[in-house]
């Protein structure tokens, strides 16, 4: 039997600290210091990864993990409403696949 071998890209959960495939995660990059959220996947900077779920964000809200990773202090719902819009937009285009 011929078998298929997938490399896919695993990259850690800030939230969670679980490694999954990058097409699980939102990827998100530092513009300064300031996080944006990177919906392509391919915008240049040092990015960083959420799940692509309530629990994760909410999660990353409660535990401050943006603030350890862009090494400031970021408002609550400044972080919610980034995370909040990025799950929009998700929605909206995106098919999220299930595996
Ligand atoms: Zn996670």
């Amino acid at each position: 039997m011929r078998r298929h071998k997938t490399t896919k890209p695993m990259r850690r959960c800030i939230a969670c600290r679980e490694s999954k495939p990058q097409d699980e995660l939102i990827r998100f990059v530092l513009n300064g210091q300031d996080p944006v959220a990177d919906i392509s996947g391919r915008a240049e900077g040092r990015g960083f990864y959420l799940c692509r779920n309530a629990e994760c964000s909410a999660t990353a809200v409660m535990r401050k993990a943006f603030n350890r990773v862009c090494k400031r202090n970021l408002d609550e719902k400044e972080i919610s409403r980034l995370i909040e819009q990025v799950l929009d937009s998700y929605q909206g285009g995106m098919d999220v696949k299930e595996s």
